[in-house]
Order: structure tokens, then sequence, then C-alpha cells
């Protein structure tokens, strides 16, 4: 199976059948190979962050299939899912979510305790992860103390901690000025080529977009 993740058909409304309703997704198709990077690129409110939020089970479509390499997602149980997305995936915020009150290394740590992972092996990998995106020195911090490009390269480790295969990433370098936007993707990109991760990041800037592997527009609720 060469397929990280495949949606086929995904259709996703919101208020279905009131006056409110929105239909954001209409058949909406992609493939991520093993180890590819794709941009996923399209305007504010095509529904990007909608069908990452499908690709990494936070969301359920209304119709189409959901495949995690090569295992069909739809018709597990809510256990089997939250397992699923636990372990498959890595979901990287345009701000960064990080626990305020835990320090930079603790966030990067208590996924994996949650995951099972010993503390002492926990602790040596989010080390490690934070010496691979230059925050080492950082790691006693906690997020208030750090700059936003800081912030960004901790949640990156986060997402990365309990080794996913796929990572999802919704304007990852969005909330960052262009200086830093452009250190912080290069550190992601390294860091991603390294693990040969999977990835589908949202973004519609164009110039990181064309240093991925490939380009999908999302238009009119589909992938063109
Ligand atoms: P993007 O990430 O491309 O900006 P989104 O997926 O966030 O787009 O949103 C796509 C469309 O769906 C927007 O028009 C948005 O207003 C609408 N939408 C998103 N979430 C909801 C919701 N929970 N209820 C109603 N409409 C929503």
């Amino acid at each position: 199976m060469s397929e990280a993740l495949v949606l086929e058909g995904i259709e996703k409304g919101y208020n279905r059948g009131k006056p409110s309703e929105v239909i954001v997704l209409r058949g909406a198709t992609l493939s991520v190979a093993r180890g590819e990077v794709v941009a996923l690129v399209a305007p504010s409110g095509a529904g990007k962050s909608t069908l990452l939020h499908i690709a990494g089970l936070l969301d359920v479509a209304d119709t189409g299939r959901v495949v995690h390499a090569g295992r069909e997602m739809a018709g597990l149980s809510d256990r089997a899912r939250t397992e699923a997305r636990r372990s498959d995936v890595g979901f990287i915020y345009q701000f960064h979510h990080l626990l305020p009150e835990f320090s930079a290394l603790e966030n990067v740590v208590l996924p994996q305790l949650a995951n099972g992972v010993a503390k002492r092996d926990a602790v040596a990998r989010g080390m490690d992860l934070l010496a691979r995106v230059g925050v080492a020195a950082r790691a006693d911090h906690r997020p208030a103390a750090l700059s936003g490009g800081e912030q960004q390269r901790v949640a990156f480790c986060r997402a990365l901690a309990n080794g996913p295969k796929l990572l999802l990433a919704d304007e990852p370098t969005g909330n960052l000025d262009p200086g830093t936007s452009e250190t912080v993707f290069a550190a992601l990109m390294e860091l991603v080529r390294e693990t040969g991760l999977s990835a589908l990041i949202a973004t519609h800037n164009m110039e990181l977009a064309a240093r991925m592997d490939r380009i999908v527009r999302l238009e009119g609720g589909r992938v063109v």
C-alpha cells in the first residue's frame, strides 16, 4: 500500500436542511503517497480546515471514504477512531495551542505519556525533537516566554511526538511574519523529510506551496 492518505468523494455540509445550510465539500477526492508532501491551496473559506479535520478524524464527512495507509476509517467505533487518530496523525494548527502552564519540553512529553511511553524515553525523544528544530535551549521555558516562531517549532515537535505517519497542517506559518515564516517552514520541511512523513499542508502562500512535492487546489468544494 503506497498511499498514506486517500480521501474519496468527500461531501460535507453544516446545518443540513436548515435555511443556514452551507455545503462546503462536494465530492473532494485526493491522495497523499507515502513520504509525499502535498500543498493544499485555496482561498480562506474554501473548506481547507474542514477537509483536514475529516482527514485527521477530528470530524466526520457526510459521505465519502477516508483511508489511512490502506485502512478504511469509515465504520470504526468511536474508540477505534480515537486510537487511529492518536497513532496515525499529527496535527498542526495556525496557532500553536500549546498548554500555557507547561514547559516546551513538557508539551512534547505529555502526549507521549498519554500514549503509554515511559517518562525517560518520552523526555529523550522530546529533547531530540526540540534539538532538531533548534529550540532545545528553550526546553524549560513556558510558551509565553517563547517567540511566535519558537512556539510553532515546539508545536511541530508535539505533533510528531508519537511518531505519526501522516502530518496534517492548517496554515502552519500563517500567524508568523514573512521572515520567521520562512525559517520555521524550512525547519518543518527538514523534520518531515528526515522522518519520512507524509504530509498535507494547507497554505495560501504560493512560495511555500511551490516547495512541496505537489500542489492541489480546493475549488467549489472539489479538489481540482
Ligand atoms: P478554510 O479553512 O478554507 O478557511 P473552513 O473549512 O474553515 O475553510 O470553512 C469552510 C466554510 O464552512 C466556511 O464558509 C465556513 O463559514 C463554514 N463553516 C465551517 N465550520 C462551520 C460550522 N461549524 N458551522 C457552519 N459553517 C461552518
